[in-house]
């Protein structure tokens, strides 16, 4: 068993792959709602007024975006990194071209040219020799 103490509280708990405890994830989802209805009545508000407002580290917003559970408005100015390009996007981890590209890689399928090489040289060793006898 995997004993840790929970990044929030300090208090023991049995690992489950989340630095927090299971009071703290609890606390969490309903941060989560919160930040949600925040920024459904807020907009326009930038990513560290939502976090300060809600009280909440602006990395745990950051996950909820790439989790794709939070999605800000475009008039809000918020983006996060594309992770394949940089690109600022707005939602998940990926921007729009990224992911085609993705999908492309997997699902293209490659034609290749066949070489052109026909015969063009005519044989010049087409004489028989016929021995009489
Ligand atoms: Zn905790
Ligand atoms: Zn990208």
């Amino acid at each position: 068993m995997d004993v840790r103490n929970c990044k929030k509280c300090g208090k023991l708990f049995n690992y489950n792959g989340e630095s927090l405890c299971q009071s703290c994830v609890k606390e969490m989802e309903d941060k989560f709602f919160e930040v949600r209805d925040y920024i459904y009545k807020n907009p326009t508000a930038n990513m560290a007024v939502v976090a300060e407002e809600n009280d909440v580290p602006i990395q745990q917003i950051k996950k909820w975006v790439r989790q794709e559970r939070l999605t800000f408005s475009k008039d809000s100015g918020i983006s996060i990194d594309c992770e394949s390009c940089g690109k600022p996007i707005l939602t998940g981890r990926y921007c729009k071209d990224c992911k085609g590209k993705m999908t492309n890689t997997f699902s293209s399928v490659y034609v290749e040219k066949p070489a052109e090489n026909k015969p063009n040289k005519t044989s010049s060793k087409g004489k028989m020799r016929f021995l009489g006898n």
